[in-house]
């Protein structure tokens, strides 16, 4: 439920099928003999380590539609080379989860498998963060009804239920939202059904579909 933006999915790196994706920059032949050496390079020796590595070498479509391409389908991690960074020795990498330059950096050829694994925990641990963070701050325990309604709009309503179809269609149809996690783990003691009041065995999290 979390892990997207506008451009698409975000993938955490540990269940990601891609964790890693190259992109090779040249304009002429000369640069992508260039490029190319490094960048074979590079895939290897970060497959050999047993990171999930794609190479994108498409030569019918531009680095800018790849690097759309890739971050709709969540690819965590990006690594560009291009011609300054055959010079350089380096290699710029962007990651999926901070977009923009923020998430940018240029880092060396050498020790670069270390590099990105280091960076791969990193992004993943990060993701996890955000995403605790945002179920708390998004997560609502209403007094009433009334505020249940508002808790929907934006977030997750933890509630008593009564478990009645009725009570569960009321919600939907005043707010959208649904019954879509029901805790294995329940609070003792039972209470009042948000809805109607009555005796309820179990606190559910309503929330509209995405
Ligand atoms: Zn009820």
């Amino acid at each position: 439920m979390v892990h997207g933006d506008d451009q698409g999915l975000k993938l955490p790196p540990k269940i990601a099928p891609i964790q890693v994706v190259l992109v090779p920059i040249y304009k002429t032949l000369e640069e992508k003999s260039k490029v190319m050496e490094v960048a074979d390079r590079v895939f290897a020796e970060l497959k050999a380590a047993g990171i999930r590595i794609k190479m994108d070498d498409r030569e019918e479509v531009t680095p800018g539609f790849k690097y759309n391409d890739w971050e709709m389908r969540g690819v965590p991690l990006r690594i560009e080379v291009g011609p300054k960074d055959v010079e350089k020795g380096s290699v710029a990498l962007a990651r999926r989860d901070i977009s923009g330059r923020t998430g940018k950096s240029f880092v060396p050829q050498t020790g670069l498998t270390q590099t990105v694994s280091l960076l791969l925990s990193e992004i993943h641990e990060s993701m996890l963060k955000q995403a605790t963070e945002y179920r708390d701050a998004n997560i609502h325990d209403p007094k009433d009804y009334d505020e249940l309604k508002e808790a929907v709009k934006e977030g997750w309503a933890f509630s008593w239920w009564c478990e009645s179809e009725e009570c569960e269609a009321k919600v939907k149809q005043d707010t959208k939202a649904t019954t879509r996690v029901i805790p294995f783990d329940q609070p003792t003691g039972g209470g009042k059904c948000i809805v109607c009041g009555e005796k309820a065995e179990k606190k559910v999290y309503f929330a509209r579909a995405y």
